[in-house]
């Protein structure tokens, strides 16, 4: 099996233009990047950019439905301390 003919980059193989939306989890194994042609001007390509407005609670068709904090580039959302 090789991710060849995949368009699913790395942070490594990412190039410009190359859509920066997470995939995954940054601590496993397959974590990677879109990699779809960005849309002009935008960090994401036209799948992801819409869905970096979206609240990560909203989110549906990522690819686990637990979506840590982490992989929300666009939202900061209230963080935890340990105190
Ligand atoms: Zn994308």
């Amino acid at each position: 099996m090789s991710d060849k003919k995949n368009k699913h980059k790395t942070l490594l193989e990412l190039e410009t233009g190359d859509c920066r939306w997470p995939v995954g989890d940054p601590r496993s194994d397959g974590f990677h990047f879109c990699g779809a042609p960005q849309m002009l001007g935008r960090p994401y390509c036209i799948t992801h950019w819409p869905l970096s407005f979206v609240p990560s609670k909203g989110r549906q068709s990522a690819s686990t439905s637990t979506n840590s904090s982490a992989s929300t580039p666009a939202i900061t959302g209230p963080v935890r301390r340990a105190a």
